[in-house]
Parts: structure tokens; sequence; C-alpha cells
């Protein structure tokens, strides 16, 4: 089958070698098909915007070669200890008062232990009480673990593939890729939204890019998100210094994403803060409707809330409204929040 007949399609068959097909496509075709995608299943001027927020930082047992918050590799980071609940809820509601619309709470964990998950399981409930959407990640969790954060109302749980399954052994060597897809597997079933990604940039070949974006892709159901990151090199880790990735190759995947799974939200996640606002747009062009406000992103930088803000007015792109989320007392507590929101200057509704 040719890479592009059915566009728009949702499809779990993809080949490597269909994919690798779209990346070959001369830039502004590849781009033009992206756009026409997106335009079938989403407003092409409507960004959805979460809020990240490290809830404990660093001192992980994992070996992941890019990450600052490793036990393994000596970074400046400085360790936290699990946030109160309380300060959980401040962030939440900052947040919220900045025109987020989902909340997500990061730990560097392994996994969580027992003893976590009365205070994660609070975490959500009360997160979800102020009314936005949850969305945690916290390593791998077992069947029983994910069912727990269901019931107290989690939405969404991120865990991210990170490459390919070939180049997988050279970035990370304590879980295997199929712990990673266990777990969304235990996710899936409890009932939760999947978060799933990957991380350009980690010295990958090209066809490994393709090769994540065909896991990702079939995948069935896909994953409702799937946030795109840039690597952000950090010093002391075993990555810090390899190879720059192309901008076009990035913003290629980001384009063969929206191809490929054109019902998801992509999410132009870590990186950004690099890039210049010439290089967000054409990823906005090539289909990312998603993005992290604040100006942390885990340990990241991540641009200020109203740098984007200023360029979302430059570009016309509204940030998205609550009508994708289906529970109606979690919409109308949004709406709510959002009209709370329009005389604020952080708020810009282009369509005025
Ligand atoms: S990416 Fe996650 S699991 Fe890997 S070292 Fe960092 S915090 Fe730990």
């Amino acid at each position: 089958m040719s890479a592009t007949q059915h566009l728009g399609e949702v499809r779990h068959n993809w080949t490597v070698k269909e994919v690798n097909a779209l990346f070959e496509l001369p830039f502004n075709d590849l781009m033009f098909y992206a756009q026409s995608v997106h335009r079938q299943h989403f407003n092409a001027n409507e960004v959805q915007v979460s809020t990240l927020l490290s809830i404990k930082t660093g001192a992980c047992p994992e070996d992941c070669k890019y990450c600052s918050q490793s036990a393994r590799y000596k970074t400046d980071i400085e360790k936290e200890k699990l946030l109160e609940v309380e300060k959980v809820l401040e962030a939440a509601k900052a947040a919220k008062a900045q025109g987020s619309t989902r909340f997500c709470m990061g730990a560097a964990w392994r996994n969580p232990k027992e003893r976590d998950m009365p205070y994660v399981t609070k975490m959500v409930k009360e997160v979800k009480a102020l009314g936005l959407e949850t969305c945690m990640t916290l390593g791998m969790l077992d069947n029983d673990q994910a069912h727990q954060l269901k019931e107290a109302g989690l939405d969404y749980y991120n865990h991210n593939l990170d490459t390919s399954p070939e180049h997988y052994n050279q970035i990370i060597t304590t879980r295997s890729y199929q712990d990673r897809l266990d777990t969304l597997t235990n996710v899936r079933d409890a009932g939760m939204k999947v978060c799933s990604g990957g991380i350009l940039g980690l010295g990958e070949k090209a066809t490994d890019r393709s090769s994540l974006l065909a896991q990702l892709a079939n995948l069935s159901p896909q994953p409702e998100s799937v946030p795109i990151n840039m690597l952000v090199k950090i010093e002391g880790t075993p990555l810090s210094n390899v190879d720059d990735l192309d901008n076009f190759d990035f913003i290629r995947s980001i384009a063969v994403a929206r191809i490929m799974m054109p019902k998801s939200h992509v999410r132009l996640s870590a990186g950004r803060d690099a890039m210049n606002e010439q290089m967000q747009s054409l990823c906005f062009l090539a289909g990312a409707n998603s993005i992290f406000f604040g100006c942390k992103l885990l340990t990241a930088g991540n641009p200020e809330t109203n740098q984007d803000v200023i360029l979302f007015k430059k570009l016309g792109i509204n940030t998205e409204t609550v009508d994708s989320i289906e529970d109606e007392a979690t919409q109308a507590k949004l709406k709510t929040a959002i009209v709370d929101q329009e005389n604020k200057d952080l708020f810009y509704n282009a369509a005025q």
C-alpha cells in the first residue's frame, strides 16, 4: 500500500518501510499531507495546553542515558522528596489560572511503591476536584496500581516508548521495551487514556524514528496523546555530547506522527525552549496541537508562559477549549474557569 493512500484513516498495520517513504517525501508535500490530515480531525488553529509538575525529583534508580534525574549520573539537579498534596494543589490552581486544561504530575521512580499509592491517589482526587483533567507519569505500573489510579479519577497516564526497539538498548538497560508495552497495556485495561511518545536526537538513525512511530501507531487503540520530545542535552549524562538532530528531521517527525496518528494530540514537548518561534510554528503547521505551559518541564526549561501567549497571538492560535472532554460536569467547570480567564492578561482569544 502507498503510504499516502487512505490519508486520515487510523491504521495499526504500519511497516517501517512505509513510514520511511513518508519521511522521504518532498518537505512541502509532507507538510501539505500532514496539514490536510490534521484538518480532518481537529481545528487547525487550536492547541491543547497542559502543565507539568515534578512531584518527586531526582535519585531515580533507572539508567536512561538522557535523564538528569538518574542517580547514576552527576548532574546539578536538586533532589526533592515527594511533594505534599497541598503544594501540588497550589501548583494546579496556578496552572488552571493560566489556562491549562490538564495537569500532569511526574515522579522520578522506577515504579510507585505501595506506600506511595495513598498519596498519589489523593493528589489525583484533589486536582480533579479543581476541574482539571489529570495525568500522571510515575514509571512502570502493575495492573492493580493502574486500577487504583483509574478509581481515583486519573484521566491519562504517560509512559513513553522513548525510541525504537532497535535503538532501545543503547539508551536504557534497566527496563525492557516489553516492560514499557506491558505498562501501556495495564493503563488501557484499567480504562485510562494513554499518553506515549518518544525522544528524538538520542543518536538514533532515521529508520529508528520510523520504527518508533510505527510502534506507537500500531498500538490499538493509538495513544490519545503523543509527546514528541527533542533531546535536551544535560551535562553529566552520557548523551550530553551527542550530535544535534537537524531541525527539519524533527519537523518531519511531527508531520509523519500526525499522518499516522490522525486523531491523537501530538504534543510538542521537551526541547521547545531551544526552538525559535519559526521552528515552533512549522511544528504547529506539521500538526502538533498540544504543548506544555509553564517555565519548568520536569527539570528542563520551557518557554515562559507569556512568550507562548505572544506566539499564539501572532499565529491566531487559540488554546483548546473543553469540548473534547466527555464528562459533562468537568466540561462545565472548565468552561467557567475559561470564562473567568477572559479578562486576564494571559488569556488571548483570537476568535474575538
Ligand atoms: S527518564 Fe524517568 S525512569 Fe528514566 S532515569 Fe529519568 S526519571 Fe528515571
